[in-house]
């Protein structure tokens, strides 16, 4: 039995969450999968039913489960209240309380969407990186850090420290995770200028001895940046720090053309992991039915994956968003012309469907 924590959130959230349940129950029908499902209140919703955007209820389900499926939260409803109980602070405390260490990003750019990317299609047609975000340390959270007076004008300093354990655990998820994929790993460091990816390059390099199967590169992260718009297709599985992975995910990721189409994990050492999309709780488009569902239900198929190891549930799932894709659904975001327009409940039905009958 494996126990899942849903967490719709805020905005878009509960909609596209239902669309991810829904493609969930047709893979029980169709797989062997003995699922508990709990579910919780997060974000601006637990905020306004309880004055805390993680109360402790949810963190200790979200303690006790094997997997989180999360939706999104925020809005503008919340924005001026006390930044501590802002909906994205529960968001980080989830991440930090659980230590998901391990940020997994793939840019999958389907075919059938390869005219959505700004890049030229045969430059990302069939585009699948996967991008290995060290989460919890690095120059996000090193001490000291602050603002401060100094010879009579003001002073900004963080600090980029990570340690060697730090480093080989993150390491050896992005080797473990090639293992699975196309065996190699590039690994994104400024080596050339900062002592802290200096090291960073020796622990990696040494971690790799113990995968001789993996073919192991450097890049620095400057020519990183450019490689990935001149010709991403090159990279298989991509590791780097927090700060480095932060900004080359998100380019790697506008290089599939839609935010709604981006899966994410956060993994902790035993793979216990929370999966969303990578976009927010669009409030724009809250409430209508127009909402792209298939980064969660692709979440979904991640968290089969990696935290059930069930890779046949996760390749059916991806097979049947391939499928609903090929039929010419598209929700409004992915939409062009002479395929057909559906909402966000035709879409999850849709990928249910196929799921159902592939
Ligand atoms: P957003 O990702 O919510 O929206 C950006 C644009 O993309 C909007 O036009 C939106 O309509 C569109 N979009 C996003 N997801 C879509 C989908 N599934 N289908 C179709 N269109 C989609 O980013 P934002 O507008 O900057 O932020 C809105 C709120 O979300 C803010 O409160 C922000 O703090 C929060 N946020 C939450 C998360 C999270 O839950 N992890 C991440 C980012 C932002």
């Amino acid at each position: 039995m494996s126990s899942i924590l849903v967490l719709p959130g805020d905005g878009i959230g509960p909609e596209i969450v239902d669309e991810a349940l829904r493609v969930l129950k047709a893979a029980e029908k169709r797989f062997d999968l003995n699922i508990q499902l709990d579910h919780a209140l997060v974000g601006g919703a637990a905020y306004d039913a309880e004055g805390d955007p993680l109360p402790e209820s949810t963190l200790a389900k979200a303690r006790a489960a094997d997997a989180i499926l999360f939706g999104s939260i925020g809005g503008p409803k919340w924005d001026n209240i006390e930044r501590d109980k802002r909906p994205e602070r529960g968001l980080l405390r989830l991440r930090s309380s659980l230590g998901l260490f391990a940020n997994l990003r793939p840019a999958i750019l389907f075919p059938q969407l390869a005219e959505a990317s700004s890049l030229k299609p045969e430059v990302v047609s069939g585009l699948d990186i996967l991008i290995v975000r060290e989460l919890t340390g690095g120059i996000y959270f090193g001490q000291p850090r602050g603002i401060k007076e100094e010879n009579g004008e003001r002073v900004g300093f963080n600090t980029y420290v990570y340690s060697e354990s730090e480093m080989k655990r993150i390491a050896r998820v992005a080797f473990d995770l090639a293992m699975q994929r196309g065996k190699r790993v590039c690994s994104v460091d400024k080596a050339n200028v900062l002592e802290v990816t200096e090291l960073w390059k020796e622990v990696v390099t040494e971690e790799a001895k113990a995968y001789p199967e993996i073919e192991l590169s450097h890049m620095y992260v400057d020519n990183a940046a450019m490689q990935l718009v001149r010709a991403p297709k090159q990279f298989d599985v991509i590791v780097t720090g927090n700060l480095f992975g932060d900004i080359l995910s998100d380019e790697a990721a506008m290089l599939t053309g839609s935010i709604g189409m981006l899966p994410s994990a956060s993994l902790d050492e035993n793979r216990k992991g929370l999966y969303e999309p990578c976009h927010g709780s669009a409030p724009d488009i809250a409430g209508q039915g127009i909402a792209n569902p298939l980064a969660t239900i692709m979440s979904l198929a991640m968290l089969m994956r990696y935290s059930l190891q069930r890779d046949d549930v996760a390749d059916a799932i991806e097979a049947a968003v391939e499928k609903v894709l090929d039929q010419g659904l598209r929700t409004g975001d992915i939409y062009t012309e002479g395929t057909r327009k559906v909402s966000t409940g035709e879409m999850g039905s849709a990928v249910a469907e196929a799921l159902a009958g592939v």
